[in-house]
């Protein structure tokens, strides 16, 4: 591949994102994270939010957690924020406040993975490592007709090599940059401009007509089904939230008193064990007032929320005036915002 036409193409098509005009580790690996599962738009106004906030990794690591959720709130995959922040500390207490500045020292550190590892040292250290997302990967599969399955972790190794072959020495994190863009905003997933396409007369997928089959992504993916009853228990202008500290997606989020059933339906047996936990006398008047499906990449919750007038001495009731100050899981929020205003 001509690197220098690629170069070239970058320099005159970027956009114009926040994060491509630092060096500073800190701010990229803010940038990166948000990024995983999130889309470059919803992302930009994380990240001023999230970096007004922690200015520096100082602040992100002296911030209590709460804070840190609640600066996520909406973006989901909290893990992610969770890691942020717990390898914030991290690196203040045993690396003396700085990053490690090569691939292998960053991987190391939770919750960054190999791509994650690669941007920010070549982006921030201009270390010659290629970082390989999915926009590289489609490109590379189709300029090279790569049949290698993009899904398979033991396959990425193949997209790597190949990068590895390619990388500018002399400038990797741009390099790196131009291969994400051009893959992001050229050879998008459908309908690639391929007629104005720069590598049109090298690229193996255009010339055979195979760009509509590459990459090859096969994803073996369960997914669960879970029925989530939340109740709204209502008492004299508060009403009753809990943390959840087990492990799973919406770890030390704050939510509604929760009933899981396996099937659609809340057994009577269910519904008494939940009184008894809460010390409610009664159930007797709880009105279920919505019904949702909302999809995670693993798991379609089935979510019901049911309201129930009654005081109990357990438990923890804020009042509606102070959701602000919990993060809650963005379907619970809405829930909450519709509800109360
Ligand atoms: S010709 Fe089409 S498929 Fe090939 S690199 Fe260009 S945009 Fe992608």
């Amino acid at each position: 591949m001509n690197t220098k036409q690629l170069l070239n193409w970058y320099k005159e098509n970027a956009r114009d994102l926040p994060w491509r005009k630092t060096t500073d580790p800190y701010l990229i690996w803010v940038s990166e994270i948000i990024l995983q599962q999130t889309r470059v738009v919803q992302g930009i106004d994380y990240y001023h939010k999230f970096i007004e906030k922690f200015p520096s990794l100082h602040k992100l690591a002296a911030a209590n957690e709460q804070e840190v959720l609640k600066a996520w709130e909406g973006l989901g995959y909290y893990s992610r924020a969770r890691n942020l922040h717990f390898t914030a500390k991290d690196l203040i207490n045993n690396y003396q406040g700085k990053f490690p500045s090569d691939y292998i020292g960053l991987l190391r550190l939770k919750g960054i993975g190999p791509y994650t590892a690669a941007a920010i040292a070549s982006f921030a250290f201009g270390q010659k490592v290629p970082a390989i997302d999915g926009n590289v990967m489609r490109f590379l599969s189709r300029y090279y007709g790569l049949e290698n399955n993009i899904a398979s972790s033991s396959e990425v190794k193949i997209f790597r090599q190949k990068a590895e072959k390619i990388i500018d020495p002399d400038n990797p994190g741009l390099f790196n940059q131009a291969m994400m863009e051009f893959g992001a905003m050229q050879c998008t997933p459908s309908s690639p401009d391929c007629g104005k396409c720069i590598f049109q007369q090298q690229c193996i997928a255009y010339q055979t007509g195979k760009v509509n089959q590459l990459p090859v992504k096969i994803k073996i993916q369960k997914i669960r089904s879970r029925h989530l009853h939340f109740f709204l228990i209502y008492c004299e202008g508060e009403f009753l939230i809990e943390k959840r500290t087990e492990k799973g997606i919406w770890k030390n989020l704050y939510q509604l008193p929760l009933i899981e059933t396996n099937s659609k339906n809340l057994k009577e047996e269910e519904m008494k064990e939940f009184l008894r936990k809460y010390n409610l006398k009664t159930g007797k008047n709880a009105k279920k007032i919505n019904s949702l499906t909302h999809l995670l990449s693993h798991q379609k919750l089935h979510i019901n929320f049911w309201i129930l007038n009654t005081c109990t001495s357990t438990g923890f009731f804020i009042e509606p005036k102070d959701i602000e100050r919990y993060p809650f899981p963005i379907v619970i929020a809405k829930f909450l915002d519709n509800y109360f205003n």
